[in-house]
């Protein structure tokens, strides 16, 4: 049997990678180190399942995201505008509170996927069911150039093994790239540099959402859109579903990955939850739940240098690979957008270019035996 085709990482990009790899009727590998697939993209919720918040991305805009926007319609997901109807506030730095009665106004505007942004992984996930192979909880910590094949070097719970691709498909940001793959023969210091320098989009940053029983702000006439400059949220949106049934507030946390360590969890809820009653009023105190997704503390996320906040969107490029792994190995992964890097338009750009190039140079590699500390994949 050739050899398969390995997509390292189950983020949007990898699974986008995939499915157009196995359009193309090429013999797929994914292998994703995490438990769960979507990589940055986590939608949270209770039992019921009908409403899930979002911990990572939000929004799209379908005006600038033609492909996210494709995918929404290809898998027959449901889209909505963000609520921004009413006043926006305004806090100051000694948490007094302005009201704008303007309404925010988004140019261009900015959609949600009903039932949260996950749906796109699991609506991929279920085009690739039985026809992609697809690991999770496996790390890839190395890849080693052989004449014929990329050999992977792999982790899992039972250990240590390889995997000979045909060709590799990398989808995992530049920096953990250069952190945590050895790399046999190495790449050139130069471009190891760049991998270094180039921040992994919003991997410093932590999420806080809190889920009440009626959206209160909305009759009060706010739209759910503050600012502040006091935190420890920088910008608050109304997350509420579609119909508004489910009423939610979702918050970036200002404060620095340092500070948000060194308080905790719980006081960061307890100050999350001071800072929405002095903007929202009483009922803000008393949330059904509320939940905080700290990305800096997620090491398949954020390289340590990301640890920190960043000051202005990176400018991100594709990317160059050395030779001799030219043509065995094709760079993918919002960061390797030139044009939507670090946006979800960027994980499906980067994978659809470097689909397209893999397509062009595709050899046929030839089949060979497995090595002792390889598996037998299905
Ligand atoms: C809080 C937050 C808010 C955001 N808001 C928006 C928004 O509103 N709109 C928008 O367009 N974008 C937004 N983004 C950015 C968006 O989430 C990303 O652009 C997109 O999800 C990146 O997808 P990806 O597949 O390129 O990378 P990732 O999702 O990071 O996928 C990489 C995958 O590789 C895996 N991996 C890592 N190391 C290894 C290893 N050694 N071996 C195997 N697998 C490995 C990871 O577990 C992960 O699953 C936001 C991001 C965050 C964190």
């Amino acid at each position: 049997m050739s050899l398969p085709i390995v997509v390292i990482g189950g983020g949007l990009s990898g699974l986008f990678a995939a499915h157009l790899l196995e359009q193309a009727g090429q013999r797929v590998l994914l292998i994703e180190a995490r438990e769960r697939l979507g990589g940055r993209i986590l939608s949270q919720g209770k039992a019921d399942g009908l409403h899930r918040l979002d911990l990572g991305p939000s929004w799209f805009w379908p005006a600038m995201n033609p492909l996210v926007a494709s995918l929404v319609s290809t898998l027959g997901l449901d889209a909505f505008a963000q609520y921004t109807q009413g006043a926006t506030a305004i806090e100051g730095p000694d948490g007094q509170v302005h009201r704008q009665q303007v309404t925010w106004q988004q140019s261009p505007a900015s959609y949600r996927i009903a039932g949260g942004m996950q749906r796109l992984i699991e609506g991929l996930r279920a085009r690739l069911e039985g026809k992609v192979h697809i690991l999770t909880g496996t790390h890839v910590v190395g890849l080693k150039l052989r004449p014929h094949a990329v050999e992977l070097d792999l982790r899992d719970a039972s250990g240590a093994w390889t995997q000979q691709a045909a060709q590799v498909v990398q989808t995992i940001p530049p920096r953990l790239m250069a952190q945590d793959l050895h790399m046999e023969p190495a790449w050139p210091p130069q471009l190891m540099q760049q991998m270094r320098d180039t921040p992994s989009w919003m991997a410093g940053q932590a999420k806080f959402v809190a889920v009440y029983p009626r959206a209160f702000w909305r009759e009060a006439g706010w739209s759910g859109t503050a600012m502040s400059h006091r935190g420890p949220l920088a910008e608050i949106h109304d997350a509420s579903d579609v119909s508004g049934e489910t009423a939610a507030l979702f918050g970036f946390v200002g404060a620095a990955p340092a500070y948000r360590t060194g308080i905790g969890q719980e006081a960061l809820i307890r100050q999350a939850l001071a800072q929405l009653q002095r903007i929202f009023g009483e009922q803000a105190s008393s949330p059904l739940w509320t939940a905080v997704q700290d990305w800096a503390q997620e090491p398949l996320t954020a390289a340590t240098s990301d640890r920190q906040p960043l000051a202005r969107h990176p400018l991100y490029d594709a990317g160059t690979v050395p030779e001799p792994w030219a043509h065995r190995l094709w760079l993918a992964g919002t960061e390797r957008s030139a044009n939507a890097g670090g946006y979800l338009e960027g994980a499906l750009e980067s994978a659809t270019h470097a689909v397209q190039e893999l397509l062009a140079h595709r050899s046929q590699a030839p089949a060979t035996v497995a090595s002792q500390h390889e598996r037998t994949l299905p």
